[in-house]
């Protein structure tokens, strides 16, 4: 004989009670069918008892009434209807009837809680074995209350097994039968329940009192996944699973399986299986004692919400024996559940994990136990911290594996996930970590992510600015992406993105459709803050800023995005120019909160300056003299000016390529090549600022300071002889003109030199840029570094190369 569990949803609808019977028939046992009440029923019954104080009860119990009619109606031959709905209407009497005695007496003890609760499993029972004998499967209705005895408490009552294996001796193995589960009695004849999600727990019961051959507990899901699949939206099925490791996963929140269902098939070493009712084909899970031959170190991940932690410290605990006892025997005299312990190697603390509601009973408790200790110093008063969760990692085969822990510390830390405290039992089958309640579902995430998806790889972008280098950048991304994903399982989602005026915010990605309609359809913000707060708010693991800008507001943001352990990646030049202090800041911050912070493309596009220079530093050589051009747009000026032209045109011409910033003069007015040289410098470990870089102009003055772009051009072309006469003077000497900037020695200066055919400068080309730099080891020889250096296509390049740095490929 074998016994069947359905679950809710599974006895919802019409369609759903057709799935169950074409299961039941597909067996080839007589089964034991234990039902639960149709889906959320109990949640209106506890409703209704709660509106009954106020004698608010009676739509809710229309309403719940009507659920069941409905179904009566979808299920039942016209003939039947009126006796099932009479039947159904007695239950909802005598629930009236209890509903109205609260109201009178004004009270509602746990004891008229069970009974009022028990109507829901009481009616779905019944009305599937009227369905299924209309359907011709003989099957016998059978009272839990009479079958599953227990005594204690009436909301979650200790089941006697002895004497319900003794009640479940008048079973007739050969027969088929139906019962609401959930639901048992005490010796007195009155109504106990076995707890939330108890009708699991009534299975098993029933498995255990008939010596069942096997256990199906049949819900909405495949079986036990690897994580809630609420919460991770790749959790994949267990297929194997010892009753320990099963035990573990429903105690730490696995809420398919009702933790107290396993002892009882446990003990009779009945096989218990999960399957899903709307996919009878496929396996779902096969729970054993040896759980299979899986060689998978972690079976799954949990959790369980709503905890709060409890400190309990002071040299009293290390001095005085039996103080750790006294704790406990507190804890026990408030009837408090200790779910984590962790103790210091000291035993100067104790940390102790447990249920929200149960955390200010305990307090109290330990207070009181230990006034004494507390008011002569040896303890200190108990420190609590709510909004905690404790997340477990699950599996029988994790002692023998070197290294999980550290693994998993490391990928929680590099996403900014405070470890409050961690726990490992003595069979090493369970880790448990307490972690803020907000970063529940990211700390979830990202170890089932380390340990089931390590193939795949999910990063989140938040990307600013989609103007030249940002426009060219989702277009590298949108010819990326795919190949990223079947090549390197990299799943790129653009979560956020912004232009200076509007932003759009998809927590689950924007498609390319949406990011190409920023400009129409995204939502107007006041401040950029926003932008941030979102990403914070969505609180993803691998979490990427991208400042595609040139905007001082923006990249104003990246303390706010680096302390939220979100990595930085930019083109924008300013924060790294910006004031020492506050540049050293966000790589101090980035390396605090292990999250990265880059930058290459700041300087010279996509040329590897910066990393040369960072590993030139970390081998531990020194630089002593930079020599650079740095500037695509002056380079590419310059060397197209023979005066065949006017000076101006060309700098429009520049300006038109997009090899300029859009105000020139942020480049012709040295601006831009100080701030490169700078950071260069900064990089090179000199601790300067802009005002120790000297720029010897070249600009007449009138031209650099032009308010607005037509000025400066129209006072270009009045001083053309000027720069005729710079570039006459050059040709003359058989040098060429370029804008070099330098560090000698820590000395800082950018400047427009002639420059003789002998230099590696001289044949530079185009909008290319050379860096030369002279170290303790290269002194003879500089290392050159020399290529296109400006670009919005090859900045571009240069920022996705820098994010699929911080992803690590
Ligand atoms: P039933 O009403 O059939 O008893 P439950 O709602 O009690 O079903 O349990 C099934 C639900 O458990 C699933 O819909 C799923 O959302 C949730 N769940 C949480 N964690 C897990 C997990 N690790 N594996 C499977 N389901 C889980
Ligand atoms: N109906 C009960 C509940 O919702 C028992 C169960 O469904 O397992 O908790
Ligand atoms: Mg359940």
């Amino acid at each position: 004989m074998i016994v069947m569990k359905f679950g809710g949803t599974s006895v919802a609808t019409h369609n759903n009670i057709q799935r169950i019977k074409g299961i039941i028939e597909q067996t080839k046992e007589p089964c034991l069918v234990v039902v639960s009440a149709i889906s959320k029923a109990t949640d209106q019954l506890l409703e209704i008892a709660n509106s009954s104080l106020s004698n608010q009860y009676q739509p809710l119990v229309l309403a719940l009434k009507q659920r069941h009619f409905d179904l009566i109606d979808s299920l039942f031959q016209a003939e039947h209807v009126d006796r099932i709905k009479g039947h159904v209407s007695e239950h909802v009497d005598q629930l009236n009837d209890i509903c109205h005695s609260i109201f009178v007496i004004q009270e509602r003890s746990n004891k008229i809680l069970a009974r009022i609760q028990s109507f829901g499993e009481l009616m779905s029972s019944y009305i599937l074995r009227e369905y299924f004998t209309q359907e011709g499967i003989d099957i016998e209705w059978m009272d839990s209350r009479k079958m599953i005895r227990a005594n204690g408490k009436y909301e979650r009552a200790v089941v006697d097994s002895d004497i319900t294996t003794e009640l479940m001796s008048s079973i007739d193995h050969n027969r088929n039968y139906i019962a609401g589960g959930f639901v048992a009695s005490n010796e007195n004849g009155e109504t106990t329940l076995l707890g939330r999600g108890g009708s699991d727990y009534s299975a098993a019961l029933y498995a255990s009192g008939i010596k069942a051959s096997k256990l199906e507990i049949w819900s909405d899901v495949s079986g036990m996944q690897n994580a809630n699949p609420r919460v991770v939206k790749e959790a994949g099925p267990i297929r194997e699973m010892s009753y320990k490791e099963a035990f573990e996963m429903a105690f730490f929140g696995a809420k398919v399986l009702y933790p107290p269902t396993i002892k009882p098939v446990m003990e009779n070493g009945i096989p218990l299986y999960l399957k899903n009712t709307f996919h009878p084909e496929q396996d779902g899970t096969y729970i054993s004692e040896s759980g299979g031959q899986d060689e998978s170190k972690i079976k799954g991940v949990s959790s369980l919400p709503d905890i709060s932690i409890i400190n309990i410290s002071g040299v009293g605990l290390a001095k005085e024996k039996g103080t750790a006892r006294r704790v406990f025997q507190a804890l026990e005299e408030a009837n408090v559940n200790v779910i984590l312990i962790t103790q210091s190697c000291s035993e100067q603390s104790i940390c102790l994990g447990l249920s929200a509601e149960d955390a200010e009973a305990a307090v109290e408790s330990i207070n009181a136990a230990f006034r004494k200790e507390i008011s002569n110093g040896m303890l200190n008063e108990v420190e609590i911290s709510h909004d905690q969760c404790i997340i477990a990692v699950i599996g029988d085969s994790m002692k023998n594996t070197v290294g999980l822990s550290g693994k998993m510390f490391s990928a929680l830390g590099k996403n900014g996930i405070n470890i409050r405290a961690i726990a490992q039992g003595a069979s090493e089958r369970n880790i448990s970590l307490v972690v803020d309640k907000k970063d529940e579902s990211k700390a979830i995430n990202i170890i089932h992510q380390k340990f089931f998806q390590k193939a795949l790889k999910k990063v989140h972008l938040y990307i600013a600015g989609v103007g030249n280098v940002g426009d060219q950048f989702l277009q590298v991304l949108k010819k990326q992406r795919k190949l990223l994903l079947d090549q390197n399982k990299i799943d790129i989602k653009i979560v956020g993105v912004a232009n200076s005026s509007k932003m759009l915010h998809e927590p689950y990605g924007l498609t390319d459709h949406q990011i190409d309609m920023l400009r129409e359809e995204g939502d107007d913000y006041t401040n950029f803050d926003q932008f941030i707060d979102n990403a914070i708010q969505d609180n993803y693991y691998n979490s990427i800023f991208i400042d595609n800008t040139a905007s001082q507001i923006v990249s104003d943001r990246y303390k706010k995005a680096l302390e939220a352990s979100i990595s930085v990646v930019a083109c924008n030049k300013i924060a790294c120019s910006s004031s020492y202090p506050s540049y050293i800041d966000l790589i101090n911050t980035a390396r605090e909160k292990n999250c990265d912070f880059k930058y290459e493309t700041a300087v010279g596009a996509a040329l590897p300056i910066i990393k040369t220079i960072q590993d030139i530093m970390l081998s531990g050589d020194h630089i002593n003299r930079i020599q650079a051009v740095l500037s695509g747009s002056l380079n590419f000026i310059f060397n197209k000016y023979d005066t065949s032209l006017p000076f101006a045109d060309i700098v429009r011409q520049a300006k038109d390529e997009g090899y300029t910033e859009p105000n020139p003069l942020l480049d012709l007015g040295g601006t831009d090549v100080m701030r490169k040289i700078l950071i260069l410098s900064r990089e090179a470990g000199y601790i300067k600022e802009m005002s120790d870089v000297s720029f010897n102009g070249f600009l007449p003055e009138s031209v650099a300071n032009a308010s607005d772009n037509d000025i400066m051009f129209s006072e270009m072309l009045k001083h053309e002889a000027h720069f005729a006469a710079i570039y006459n003077k050059a040709n003359e000497n058989g040098n060429r003109l370029k804008v070099v900037a330098e560090l000698n020695h820590g000395n800082l200066s950018v400047e427009l030199r002639e420059v003789s055919s002998e230099s590696p400068f001289f044949h530079l080309e185009g909008k290319d840029n050379i860096v030369a730099m002279h170290t303790e080891r290269y002194i003879n020889e500089p290392i050159i570094i020399k290529g296109a250096g400006a670009g919005a296509e090859i900045t571009a390049s240069g920022v996705f190369s820098d994010v699929m740095k911080v992803i690590n490929v």
